[in-house]
């Protein structure tokens, strides 16, 4: 029997109240494997009432950091408990190789909600501020309050984790809306949420279509906070529904990330390091190194090495351990990679390898492409611009660092960029001057939730991990105790009522009223 997989919503597994439900689809073959119940109006309506209430009037924010964070900790164990089961739905679902689900992803989300359960545990949530004679100062950091997440399908159970974990934590509640290409694993690890006995209507998820449940939660007057990963184009959408109660919003968006390969870098390290920065999870990345430009004098060597490296990639089912490269989401998602392709031949790029879907032996229906290379690129094509999302690197020369750097910043986004040489010094120098918010030196997607993770110009607003993507769940409060108050006769605002002349002079260090704006 086909698995059913349910809304939860304030600590209850239900289905939508129209009843409405869609397929998932495993990208490796291109058939459904389970049904998912759809979200519409009505559920995120009581979901996030349900994180109002649980916000408003429920434990959770009232909790101290340390025991918040014993529910994160629990929360880890259990994901690691059932990391088989985890891995093997991601893979169906969002066509993660299994190699890359076990090994990437379920690792990433334990790290992930213990990463910020000892962030609630420091309970560093007061901060003294500058002295000031005659009152005291400090600073508060208090929960935002109920915050809605918008995830994309590349990589719905990290993305999931990376919203719920820090939020909670925080002492917020969460109405989290995953993708519909690949929503499962979200539900999933909500219910271990549950199961970790975090309190009903903490945490809250609703699959649904983005045009009309995540409309609805973006739109909500009762959520304050929005975090959103997907495309530049609905995170622009997403500021304007958002500003209508002013909501806080985090973005993380579109990238086209640039490699840069010195004269200097190892040959074979940078190109196996070139090669796993784009074509990791097909592409399907936004911090793939989806842009290469290698210095031209080692230029003919380095991308022949490259193209026959991405020739013995192997593509095939997530589920096959020895598969390089899995699936693209689905039809819709290799048809724009198809037309790109197509794109770059008209344009006048090569396409020195790939360039084609592919079929893989029983099973026909998935949606394979090629790893593709394209030669003869300049960095203002459509290729080199534009998020293609799919396994296709375009390749340009270069003549030195700086030509390199220029090009490299010549792009709207601002995510991710690499540098690939054998002198740190001079690598650390390029990094510099890249114009992004994560550089990799001899690297590529590294991310840590230690670490700030966030993008430069239109790849995004704010920060996830880290005390940065903390503190994008915290409000930050300001009191202020006027230590002589309650010993003077008259508030000081009652000498402004007084004819100049008649004001006592102000003591050297005393603060006056600052009407500010
Ligand atoms: P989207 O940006 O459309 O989707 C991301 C999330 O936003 C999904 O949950 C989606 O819902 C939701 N959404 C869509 N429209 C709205 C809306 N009007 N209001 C609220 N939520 C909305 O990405 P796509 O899946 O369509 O992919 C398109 C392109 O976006 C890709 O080719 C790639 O270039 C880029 N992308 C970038 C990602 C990144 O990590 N930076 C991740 C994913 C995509 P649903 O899909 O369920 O309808």
């Amino acid at each position: 029997m086909t698995e059913h997989f349910q809304l939860l919503i304030g600590g209850q597994s239900t289905d939508a109240a129209s009843g409405k439900t869609f397929d998932a689809i495993d990208p490796s073959t291109g058939e459904p494997f389970a049904t998912v119940a759809e979200a519409g109006v009505d559920d995120v309506e009581r979901a996030v009432q349900a994180a109002r209430t649980a916000f408003d009037v429920g434990p959770w924010p009232r909790m101290k950091g340390r025991e918040r964070a014993k529910y994160l900790f629990a929360v880890a164990d259990l994901v690691k408990q059932n990391a088989g089961r985890l891995a093997e739905l991601e893979a169906r679902d969002a066509g993660h190789t299994i190699r890359l689900a076990k090994g990437g992803d379920i690792g990433m989300v334990i790290s992930t909600f213990r990463t910020f359960a000892e962030l609630a545990a420091r309970e560093d949530d007061e901060e003294p501020l500058p002295r000031n004679p005659g009152s005291a100062n400090w600073l508060r950091y208090e929960p935002i309050g109920v915050c809605g997440a918008i995830t994309p399908w590349n990589f719905a159970i990290q993305m999931a984790a990376w919203k719920m974990a820090p939020a909670i934590a925080a002492g917020n509640t969460v109405v989290i809306k995953p993708a519909v290409q690949a929503a499962i694993t979200t539900v999933e690890l909500a219910r271990l949420c549950l199961e970790a006995g975090i309190p009903e209507g903490v945490v809250n998820a609703i699959p649904g279509a983005g045009s009309v449940a995540g409309e609805a939660l973006v739109g909500s007057p009762l959520v304050d906070k929005v975090a959103f990963t997907g495309s530049t184009e609905v995170g622009r959408r997403i500021m304007q529904l958002s500003s209508g109660n002013i909501k806080k919003a985090t973005l993380e968006l579109g990238g086209k990330s640039a490699a840069i390969v010195l004269d200097d870098a190892p040959l074979d390290y940078a190109v196996d390091g070139a090669l796993w920065g784009v074509f990791f999870h097909a592409g399907q990345v936004c911090s793939a190194g989806t842009r290469l430009f290698v210095q031209r004098s080692i230029a003919d060597e380095f991308v022949a090495e490259l193209v026959k490296r991405a020739e013995e990639l192997k593509v095939g089912p997530a589920l096959e351990p020895s598969s390089d490269v899995g699936p693209v989401i689905s039809d819709t998602q290799l048809d724009t990679v198809e037309r790109y392709v197509s794109l770059g031949k008209d344009e006048g790029a090569d396409v020195l390898v790939g360039g084609e879907r592919t079929v893989v032996e029983g099973h026909d229906g998935g949606y394979y492409y090629r790893p593709t290379i394209f030669g003869n690129v300049d960095n203002d094509m459509r290729i080199a611009q534009e998020e293609i999302f799919g396994p296709v690197l375009a390749v340009m020369q270069v003549e030195d660092d700086d030509e390199a750097v220029a090009l490299a910043n010549r792009s709207i986004y601002g995510l991710a960029g690499g540098v690939w040489s054998g002198d740190t010094g001079r690598a650390v120098k390029v990094a510099e001057r890249l114009r992004t918010g994560t550089v990799w030196i001899n690297d590529w997607h590294m991310i840590n939730p230690k670490y700030p993770f966030g993008g430069y110009k239109q790849s995004g607003i704010g920060h996830e991990h880290g005390v940065h993507g903390f503190n994008e769940y915290r409000e930050i409060k300001h009191i202020h105790v006027d230590l002589g108050g309650p010993s003077r006769k008259r508030h000081p605002w009652w000498e402004l009522t007084l004819p100049r002349s008649e004001r006592p002079a102000p003591g050297p260090d005393t603060e006056g009223p600052n009407p500010g704006s």
